[in-house]
């Protein structure tokens, strides 16, 4: 009898604790993913996670043929699909990774119902630095704010010792039918978007351990670097962990085994762990304030034409802030926007435009080859300061400081060329020095102006 290893966001074969169960069962593997659009309803892949998902099954599929194996693509509601499935095979188990979005906790759940009797549902833990949910404080409650939660999480680590791939992988005697790749039409078609990210990404396991061996020399200077926008200093490792094509702890030991002092870069995998745990405890933090008074917010209107045509400017990297144009561009063109970056555009939208984070979360969503349920929720109500562990909405980043303090001219001139002659200050702040081509926009809103407006809001959802 069969056992089926069901793939989500977990495409890889090392270090992967439902694959190496299912070896550890003796019995012929069938491994399957399952495009299930119904299950997250309204969450369903965004257009940039669609393009990165085929080139990662594409990837995976070679990975798993060179073991003797192969993956089979299957489409439709999990729990019907697996449940299909399991009949058909007469498999006596299924193993999977655990996952913690809302829509995965269900869907398990509706799993564990669907199947015949006789096949046993075994989810396993193995996508963070510790299962969700196991950090726990002294007196057994949940951490709600990132540090404490950090030290308790520390405490435990280093984790596991990764575990290698399988050689092989034992067939089944004869293969299910599977759909193919290209009738999941999960890459644009016209217009073809995806050519900066082509340039830039090469989704896969085996490039996401290449990305970790090329950044793990550097790591050691990831404290210096990390914050400039115009040095690539940070890992580039998001869309590869989202999706599971390495795991956080092959992260973590590649890179303390490269020496030097590399705790700043491993906290930040502990971000990645703590985003999970706050939706595990606030399933519907992608939606919904976890501060009530962030319900008063008088947002504007996204009804109102002009409102829309400022969301729209801040989308196409178009409202005279350099630093914001280049964030947002760079995420237009390769699906990914620099940390740092990424808190400036997003605060802009918030407290300059005055617009509901739900807009950018969402618009993220739908761009970002790393969107991730859980680690853009957490920081989009980081941003606001509408979260349970935020920063304050009365501090308001200045974007023309930020982008001369974090020396942004370089990105600048890569990503909105229009502005590429000019130098230093200019650059960070044209329309102010008289030095803004006729092609580059006026300023939607004046720095001065948007604060007393953002504040004036949030003054009224006080009481
Ligand atoms: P590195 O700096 O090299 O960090 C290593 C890894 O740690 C990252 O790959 C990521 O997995 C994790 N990490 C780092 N910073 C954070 C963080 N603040 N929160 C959670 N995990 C973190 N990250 C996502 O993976 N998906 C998202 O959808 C996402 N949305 C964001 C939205 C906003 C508004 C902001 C401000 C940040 C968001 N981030 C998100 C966090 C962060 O910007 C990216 O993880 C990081 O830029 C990815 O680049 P890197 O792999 O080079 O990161």
């Amino acid at each position: 009898q069969p056992v089926i290893l069901w793939f989500r966001r977990d495409l890889r074969l090392a270090d992967q604790p439902a694959l190496t169960a299912a070896v550890a069962s003796g019995a012929p593997v069938i491994p399957v993913y399952i495009l299930d659009d119904e299950s997250p309803k309204h969450r369903k892949m965004g257009g940039a996670s669609r393009w990165w998902l085929h080139h990662s099954l594409a990837s995976l599929n070679a990975d798993l043929q060179a073991i003797g194996s192969r993956l089979l693509l299957l489409r439709g509601k999990s729990d019907a699909v697996l449940g299909r499935l399991a009949e058909q095979t007469g498999a006596k188990a299924i193993h999977c990774i655990r996952h913690y979005e809302p829509w995965w906790r269900n869907a398990e759940k509706a799993v564990a119902k669907a199947l015949p009797e006789g096949c046993q549902f075994n989810c396993h833990d193995g996508n963070y630095l510790l299962a969700p949910g196991s950090v726990t404080t002294g007196s057994g409650g949940q951490y709600k704010i990132y540090t404490p939660f950090m030290r308790a999480l520390w405490q435990h680590m280093p984790p596991h010792d990764p575990v290698p791939a399988p050689q092989k992988l034992n067939a089944p005697e004869c293969w299910p039918k599977s759909e193919s790749l290209s009738d999941w039409n999960l890459l644009p078609t016209r217009p073809d978007w995806a050519g900066g990210m082509k340039d830039m990404w090469t989704p896969g396991e085996a490039a996401a351990k290449a990305r970790l061996d090329a950044f793990a020399d550097k790591a050691k200077y990831y404290d210096e670097k990390r914050n400039l926008p115009s040095i690539a200093g940070s890992s580039f490792l998001s869309p590869h962990l989202h999706f599971g094509e390495i795991s956080a702890a092959m992260c973590w030991h590649r890179t303390m085994s490269a020496g030097g002092s590399v705790d700043v870069f491993l906290k930040e995998l502990v971000w990645r762990d703590y985003a999970q745990n706050v939706i595990c405890q606030f399933p519907e933090y992608g939606g919904k304030n976890a501060r009530d008074a962030f319900d008063m917010m008088p947002w504007r209107d996204l009804d109102d034409p002009s409102v829309k045509a400022d969301f729209t400017a801040w989308t196409k990297g178009q409202t005279g802030y350099p630093i914001v144009d280049a964030g947002m561009r760079q995420l237009w063109i390769t699906g990914w926007m620099h940390n740092r970056v990424r808190m400036i555009a997003a605060s802009f939208l918030i407290k300059h435009l005055l617009i509901d984070w739900r807009a950018g979360e969402q618009w993220f969503w739908d761009t970002l080859v790393d969107a991730d349920y859980g680690s853009n929720a957490v920081n989009w109500q980081w941003t606001a300061g509408s979260g349970v562990d935020s920063n304050m909405f009365v501090r308001i980043m200045a974007p023309l400081s930020q982008s001369e303090k974090f020396d942004a001219a370089g990105y600048i001139r890569q990503w909105v060329p229009e502005l590429s002659d000019l130098r230093e200050p200019y650059i960070h702040d044209p329309e102010e020095h008289g030095a803004r081509p006729k092609t580059y926009p006026r300023k939607l809103i004046g720095h001065k102006q948007a604060r007393e407006r953002a504040l004036a809001a949030y003054a009224t959802t006080k009481d």
